[in-house]
């Protein structure tokens, strides 16, 4: 119970660290399962409406055709160690994504990974602030923090990407949170929402115009991600087999429902590959 209350009130801030945007109440289990009832996401208006001025958007089942195309691009969102079962900051089932990437990475010309990228004593680190635990939730200067356990130190065993995944025509590898002080839940931009990675610029700068996203872990950093993207003015999916989360107290629900009033569409893999 007690680390339930504790994932659950790290959701919650990790909404509250952007103010515009709730699609990360917290952590998930499989997407696939899970439908989007609504389960309050507050906040997810204000992200969604600025996402719908930004981009059409591809909704299962909308004129959008899941097949890749030219202007489409795959990205890969930290299938790192870390965050499979047994790893330091363990999503559930974690491992699964691993040979669904593989099969629909060839499907896509162009192809991004991401890692998250700590430098040791990140500011995301409960272990950097005295009398922290992990799951507690700090103010820092650009709002709420979650703290996490340590993980995903650049260079160590726990930031490579997992042993199995085979995207060896990916062009670009994007790391991120390696800023001492702002964590990056997004590929796109970092939790201070104003620091870019660049990603939006390569993409644009390569002609893409449509993101499929899929990996770690769907609530957090697949969602972000997502998410960013429509607020830059890509189409976006994600897929949603390609993806697992930890599920708690509804918190997948509520990031699918962001998502959705954002305009991100949702497909399965066996659509595109
Ligand atoms: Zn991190």
């Amino acid at each position: 119970m007690l680390a339930r209350r504790a994932i659950v009130a790290a959701g919650t801030a990790a909404v509250a660290m952007a103010a515009t945007r709730a699609p990360a109440q917290a952590q998930v289990t499989q997407p696939q399962g899970a439908q989007a009832q609504g389960a309050g996401a507050q906040g997810a208006g204000t992200q969604g409406g600025a996402a719908r001025a930004g981009a059409s958007g591809a909704q299962p089942g909308g004129d959008a055709s899941p097949r890749p195309r030219a202007g489409d691009a795959l990205l890969v969102v930290d299938v790192q160690n870390d965050f499979m079962p047994g790893g330091a900051l363990a999503v559930p089932r974690g491992d699964e994504v691993v040979p669904v990437i593989n099969r629909l990475a060839p499907a896509f010309r162009l192809a991004v990974l991401t890692q998250d990228w700590h430098v040791p004593g990140h500011s995301s680190f409960a272990s950097s602030h005295p009398d922290r635990k992990p799951f507690d939730v700090l103010k820092l200067a650009y709002g709420n923090q979650v703290l996490w356990p340590d993980h995903c130190v650049q260079g160590t065993e726990g930031a490579a990407l997992h042993r199995d995944l085979s995207v060896p025509h990916a062009q670009l590898v994007i790391r991120k949170g390696y800023n001492r002080d702002v964590d990056s839940y997004s590929a796109f931009i970092e939790a201070d929402r104003k620091t870019r990675t660049g990603l939006d610029a390569w993409l644009k700068a390569k002609g893409v115009r449509r993101v499929f996203c899929c990996g770690l872990a769907t609530d957090f950093c697949v969602a972000w991600t997502a998410l960013d993207a429509r607020r830059l003015g890509f189409e976006a999916i994600v897929v949603e087999d390609a993806c697992r989360a930890i599920d708690l107290d509804g918190s997948l629900a509520r990031a699918w429902d962001a998502m959705a009033k954002a305009g991100v569409g949702r497909v399965r893999a066996a659509a595109i590959a």
